[in-house]
């Protein structure tokens, strides 16, 4: 009805922040920046990326520590099977724990030709390692063979590229959840009734873990279509609508892509969403808009 405040504070929201790891000291102080106005919103956790191929495996071990370290944030390492053995793996692994890191999101990973910078989304020929971990299930065990590492996965409301079928997709999440996994973040989606079939759909499975939504602040429409495409992430017609004509005005179209996500976190939010996960390219603007719209903010000093 009419007249209902879009914001009512305190709310019981938690939420969680990716980054990737920087390549450059620009794109690290770029980091940081992000990271010092998030850290005060005390997410749940924060999460570091891990290139594709493994390229990042330095960069992200370093990110990681230097984030739990400097805010006192859990913070949570991506990890692929790709190109590498189970027995690099574990050893990569056995460093986390050694410097404190407890949480992992084990991922497959995608073929290293399909590094193209976006993280690793998208790509197909898969072809697993000789010696390696070939599912992210096998994964998810073999780390809990290292250490019992609090371990996420990544689940697909618009189903991954490569499944057989939406119903072979969410068998592999519930095996990954029998391998260990404690909880599944989405890939970012744009139409939130396909994510909320799919929790459904997963629940009624009987896989009782909580679907975290990967929440994608738009800051570049071109991209986000790109990306979407590789993944199979439907751009629905109204959106192409919203930011139609905004190529040349980038403050227009971060209040626009800042409504459309808050839109979208509110709607989940009446659904009974109480966890979220943002994707935030190392960018603080969007995110910390969008979460003070849900009530997620700094304490108020006293
Ligand atoms: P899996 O769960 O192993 O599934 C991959 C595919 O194989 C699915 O189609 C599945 O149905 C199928 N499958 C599983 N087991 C079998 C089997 N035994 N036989 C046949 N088919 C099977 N990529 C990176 O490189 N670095 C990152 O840091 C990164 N972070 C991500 C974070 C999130 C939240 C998400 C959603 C994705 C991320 N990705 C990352 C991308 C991810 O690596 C790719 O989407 C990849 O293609 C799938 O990874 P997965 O862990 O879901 O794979």
């Amino acid at each position: 009805g009419g007249g209902e405040p879009l914001v009512t504070v305190p709310r019981d929201l938690r939420v969680s922040f990716e980054f990737f790891p920087p390549k450059t000291e620009k794109m690290e102080q770029t980091l940081w920046q992000a990271i010092r106005r998030l850290a005060p919103l005390s997410p749940a956790f924060v999460s570091v990326t891990y290139g594709a191929g493994g390229s990042t495996r330095e960069r992200t071990h370093a990110t990681v520590t230097a984030i739990q370290q400097q805010t006192g944030i859990p913070a949570a390492a991506h990890l692929t099977c790709v190109a590498a053995t189970k027995e690099e793996i574990d050893t990569i692994a056995r460093a986390y724990w050694d410097a404190g890191i407890r949480h992992i999101v084990a991922l497959r990973g995608d073929p290293p030709q399909a590094a193209d910078g976006s993280g690793g989304l998208g790509g197909s020929g898969y072809q697993p390692h000789p010696g390696g971990y070939a599912y992210a299930t096998d994964l998810v065990a073999g780390l809990k063979r290292v250490a019992d590492f609090e371990i996420s996965v990544a689940c697909f409301p618009e189903t991954h590229p490569e499944a057989a079928s939406a119903a072979a997709d969410i068998d592999n999440l519930r095996r990954k959840v029998d391998a260990g996994a404690t909880r599944a973040i989405s890939q970012f989606f744009f139409d939130t009734d396909k994510f909320l079939r799919f929790r459904d759909t997963v629940a009624a499975a009987g896989i009782d873990i909580p679907i975290v939504p990967g929440i994608l602040p738009i800051t570049n429409f071109g991209r986000a279509v790109e990306l979407g495409a590789k993944c199979n992430c439907v751009v629905p017609a109204w959106m192409d609508e919203l930011f139609g004509g905004l190529d040349a005005e980038p403050e227009t179209r971060q209040l626009v892509a800042a409504t459309v996500a808050v839109q979208q976190c509110l709607r989940l939010e009446r659904e009974g969403v109480r966890d979220f996960h943002f994707y935030t390219l190392n960018r603080a603007d969007l995110t910390v808009a969008i979460c003070h719209m849900l009530g997620v903010r700094a304490p108020k000093a006293v």
